[in-house]
């Protein structure tokens, strides 16, 4: 018999089973430990022991149940533990598409790490923020706080924080895809697919140093299921095989589910129909557990049967999915107007997440790359421009400078928002990428502006880039982004010699200077 005071037994032996992960001991002993606590101390560690195992068993309804009663007392509480508690609860909330009781909870988290959090936590709760919009149907928001997440985590996170942060940026990208792939939105789905690209490389890299195994299943499957669709078929049947492989070995459903979704996606694209309807019929025969599976196994036996000429079955599947993804929107559009329509909240998330990317911006000084638009950022030039200048000198070749700045973009944001303003941004960046050489630098030096260097390009070449730049973006398409929206650009260039950095770049600025002057939307300069 334990001779320590009443409730202290059962405590320790909850925080014990947290150690060894024993959900259903530790569920035991903590409720045990509530009942019997001395006073509110005692009462509020067990109060966030019963959390954490409820959560961790998978009862996520049963976590916004003990929230009805628990939070009150875990708020007076405070602390580490309340901290813990609050995401538990967002976290559970957001899975279960409760966005209501969600992102005031996230918001809340995200508030207590702002006031006296290390990175880490910080990055939890960037995270949790970023599970809500991603919940709501906003994946382009939901990108960015994981992006900013993920700033933090390399800053001081473990391999595992960083496999983590990694994990939630690269499954928000392969959703934006699936969301994306329609005929009209092929390049925003591909774009899509090349930002998770390098981010799932790093992740796969980092698993000789995860020992558990159920993590090397998330690191194989994502890089595969993203080489599966950038066209990478053999590299990214290895990867899909060993993940089904330690999926099936540890009975992951929802994983193994969604590895298979991936190999009949694999077969359709190496011509076999057969295989891919064969195991799609199976596996939904078999019950999908996620919807996002679900809407992914429709699919695939729709595009099957349609290759194999079965159009009744082919129809009856692509029925299934649209009306799957009828649903989700219809249950998004709810959560986006219940949370939005109380102007303040979201605001307020706005402000928070804002101060957020600013810190995450300033920790990112050390890096070589942008955050919101994945291109180089002020301090790659400052490392690359001084060797393409000298190696043009050396080489006798040609060399333009080209700053492109945005037109009025205080007006986008003021008229669209913030969040379109950024995905302007992050648009313009793929569109400078898609339209210069591998070889050109390519960097965003602020807010609305842009450099790009061309090394081996005649003044002439430099402006026909430059045009040709200058007019996509003045004929896209922009009202996927916002109705009404229109972009323009103008931009200074600048061409050698002579090789001197401050030379072309005074001349560039100057050209941009008289661009804008003279009625923007226009290039000037040579
Ligand atoms: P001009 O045609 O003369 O260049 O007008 P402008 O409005 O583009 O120029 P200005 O420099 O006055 O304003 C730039 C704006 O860019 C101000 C700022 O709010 C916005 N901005 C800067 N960084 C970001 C960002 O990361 N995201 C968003 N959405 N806006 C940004
Ligand atoms: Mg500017
Ligand atoms: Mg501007």
């Amino acid at each position: 018999m334990d001779s320590s005071p009443p409730g202290t037994g059962a405590l320790a032996r909850a925080a014990a089973h947290r150690l060894t992960g024993d959900h259903a001991a530790g569920l035991a002993a903590a409720e045990a430990a509530y009942a019997e606590a001395g006073n509110l101390i005692e009462r509020a560690q067990a109060a966030a022991l019963r959390t954490h195992f409820t959560f961790r068993s998978g009862n996520l309804a049963g976590v916004l149940k003990l929230a009805d009663t628990l939070s009150p007392l875990m708020r007076a509480h405070g602390g580490e533990a309340c901290f813990e508690y609050l995401r538990s609860v967002a976290l559970a909330a957001s899975e279960l598409g409760r966005i209501d009781v969600a992102l005031p909870y996230a918001m809340e988290v995200h508030a207590l790490a702002e006031a006296d959090g290390g990175d880490t936590v910080r990055a939890q709760a960037l995270m949790a923020l970023a599970a809500c919009f991603e919940r709501m149907g906003d994946p382009w928001q939901a990108e960015r706080l994981m992006r900013d997440a993920l700033v933090l985590t390399r800053v001081s996170g473990t391999p595992r924080d960083l496999f983590i942060a990694l994990n939630n940026v690269c499954a928000t990208l392969i959703g934006a895809f699936y969301l994306l792939r329609g005929d009209s939105t092929r390049a925003e789905a591909s774009a899509a697919l090349e930002r998770a690209l390098p981010l799932a490389r790093e992740m796969h890299a980092l698993q000789p140093q995860i020992a558990e195994r159920f993590v090397h299943v998330h690191m194989l499957g994502n890089l595969g299921e993203i080489l599966l669709h950038v066209g990478d078929a053999e590299e990214s049947r290895q990867l899909l095989d060993a993940a089904l492989a330690i999926a099936r070995e540890l009975a992951l459903p929802t994983q193994l589910q969604r590895v298979r979704c991936s190999l009949a996606e694999w077969a359709l694209y190496q011509g076999q129909p057969e295989a891919a309807l064969d195991d799609m019929r199976g596996l939904l025969s078999e019950g999908v557990v996620m919807v996002a599976t679900q809407i992914r196994a429709h699919h695939a036996t729709y595009m099957a049967a349609r290759q194999l000429g079965l159009s009744a079955l082919a129809l009856e599947h692509l029925e299934h999915r649209t009306e799957l993804e009828r649903q989700r929107a219809v249950q998004q559009l709810r959560a986006q107007s219940e949370q939005f329509i109380t102007r303040v909240e979201a605001e307020q998330s706005r402000h928070e997440a804002d101060r957020a990317r600013q810190r995450a911006n300033e920790m990112e000084q050390h890096a070589l790359r942008d955050q919101l638009t994945g291109i180089g950022n002020r301090r790659e030039v400052a490392e690359r421009l001084p060797r393409l200048l000298a190696e043009a000198e050396a080489a006798r070749s040609p060399l333009a400078l080209a700053m492109l700045d945005l037109d009025h973009f205080k007006q986008i944001n003021d008229r669209f928002g913030h969040l379109v303003g950024d995905q302007v941004l992050v648009t313009v960046a793929q569109m400078l990428r898609e339209r210069l050489r591998g070889t050109d630098l390519l960097a965003r030096t602020g807010g609305e502006e842009f450099l790009a260097v061309l090394p081996d390009a005649t003044p002439a070449r430099a402006r026909e880039v430059c045009e040709r730049i200058r007019a996509h973006m003045e004929a896209h398409d922009w009202s996927g982004i916002a109705p009404g929206l229109k972009v323009t650009v103008s931009i200074g260039l600048a061409s050698s010699p002579p090789c001197e950095e401050a030379v072309l770049m005074a001349r560039a600025d100057a050209a941009l200077y008289r661009a804008k002057a003279g009625g923007r939307n226009r290039i000037e300069g040579a």
